[in-house]
Formats: structure tokens, C-alpha cells, sequence
């Protein structure tokens, strides 16, 4: 049985005061959860600051992206040795964001996914198409392609999850219906059986991400291959992302 995962990205919101608030209000809010796990992604600069308020918690920590190399002369970029130093265990990697307006391609997420890997840090990689992709029947080659790039390298004994996010439900407020994500869920899940065999491919975590909130997340997160979710503005409120968290309880 896979654990569900529900994780927040923060994206560029929150300085260090309000990050800190906005956790000791969701540590309050969901101590009594046990049998999912929880993270929150905050920016680089509230990564201290907030694992310091979250330990002892039932609340990982992860970073939203990283460079590939463990140092050296690459100014503004941040290392998998600083992230994990700082306490992260997880780290978000190919978000749709970094692909279309950083312009990142599969080739330098896959190094950033082997180097996370290799540094024993739990890599979130983030697949979807766009609207465009979509409506030209894409979906599935857009898809497999991100998936098949970005993994190559790691074998059946790596641990990762995988993040499904349409782009067009990135922030427009329009979700994927609970059938069309299972059905690009379960997609993944035989790509991944071909990459890596029936039995790593069942034990991987895939989450849905794009417009999550508390009236939707309980018809998503029933679905047989949805894991768990990758939440983004509903997760910048305690209250809002405890309800995700606890959709069924
Ligand atoms: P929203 O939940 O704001 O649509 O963002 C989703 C996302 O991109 C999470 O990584």
C-alpha cells in the first residue's frame, strides 16, 4: 500500500516571519496526523527558519529546485549539500514553472533529479502538458517523454515520487477531473513499469497538482493511482492546507 503524500509548494511566496507562522499554525492543525506524510517546499530563504519550527513535528521539508553540482563557481544557484544541510529530504524538480519560464529542459532536470538521488535526497519530479499539448492529443507522448528523460539513470531501488500537473490547471483555478487525472496516473504507472518493472512501478508515489483545493481534494485523492498532492496556492493557508491533508478524516 503506497503512504499518500501531500505536499505544499510555496513557490515565491512568504518572507521568514510569515513562513514561520504559517507552520507553527499547520503543526497546531494536523499533530494528530499519522498515516500520511506531509511537507511543505518553502523558498530557499525560509528553509532554516522553518525546519527550526518544525522539529519534532510530523512535517517534512523540502526545497522547490536545486543546481546539479555540489559546489562551485555557479553564482545564485544552490547546491544538494546546501539543501540537505539545511534540512530538506525532498526536493521539487522540472515544475512547470522552471520548464517553461526558466527554460529548463529534461536533459538538466535529469542531472538535477541523479544528483538528488546521489545525495540521498527524495527527488519530486513534476510532468504535465500544456493546453495546447492537450488538445492536439499529446498528452500521453508529452508525458512519457518527461517522465522516461527525466528518470533515465536511476534504477528500481532509487527512491522518487512523481508530480502529474497539467499546466493548464496550474493556478487558473480549472482542476483536472478526478477521471482524467487517474487516467494519466495510470499512465505513468505503466511507463514506469516498463522503466523499471510491475513491482518498484506499484510502490512510487505519483501526486496530482494544479488548482487543489479543500472542495476538490477528497474526489482526486480516492482515485486508485493518485498518491497524494502537489499544492500550491491552497497550501499558503494552515487552514486550507490541513483541510487537503485531512480530506477524509
Ligand atoms: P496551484 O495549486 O496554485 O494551482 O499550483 C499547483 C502547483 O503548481 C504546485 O506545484
Amino acid at each position: 500500500m503506497r503512504r499518500l503524500l501531500i505536499a505544499g509548494n510555496w513557490k515565491m511566496h512568504k518572507t521568514v516571519q510569515e513562513a514561520v507562522e504559517l507552520v507553527r499554525e499547520l503543526k497546531n492543525l494536523v499533530s494528530d496526523v499519522n498515516d500520511r506524510d506531509i511537507l511543505v517546499c518553502p523558498p530557499f530563504t525560509a528553509l532554516y527558519a522553518v525546519k527550526k519550527e518544525l522539529e519534532g513535528s510530523n512535517i517534512a521539508l523540502g526545497a522547490q529546485n536545486m543546481f546539479y553540482e555540489e559546489k562551485g563557481a555557479f553564482t545564485g544557484e544552490i547546491s544538494p549539500l546546501m539543501i540537505k544541510d539545511v534540512g530538506c529530504s525532498y526536493v521539487i524538480l522540472g515544475h512547470s514553472e522552471r520548464r517553461h519560464i526558466f527554460g529548463e529542459t529534461d536533459e538538466l532536470i535529469n542531472k538535477k533529479v541523479l544528483s538528488a538521488a546521489r545525495h540521498g535526497l527524495i527527488p519530486i519530479l513534476c510532468v504535465g502538458e500544456t493546453l495546447q499539448e492537450r488538445e492536439e492529443g499529446k498528452t500521453k507522448d508529452v508525458v512519457e517523454r518527461q517522465v522516461r528523460e527525466g528518470l533515465k539513470g536511476l534504477n528500481e531501488t532509487s527512491e522518487f515520487v512523481i508530480a502529474y500537473e497539467p499546466v493548464w490547471a496550474i493556478g487558473t483555478g480549472k482542476t483536472a477531473t478526478p477521471e482524467l487525472a487517474e487516467e494519466v496516473h495510470s499512465f505513468i504507472r505503466e511507463v514506469l513499469s516498463e522503466m523499471f518493472g510491475a513491482e518498484k512501478a506499484d510502490s512510487v508515489r505519483i501526486l496530482y497538482g494544479g488548482s487543489v483545493k479543500p472542495e476538490n481534494a477528497a474526489g482526486l485523492l480516492r482515485q486508485p493511482n493518485i498518491d497524494g498532492s502537489l499544492v500550491g496556492g491552497a497550501s499558503l493557508k494552515a487552514e486550507s492546507f490541513a483541510k487537503i491533508i485531512k480530506f477524509d478524516v
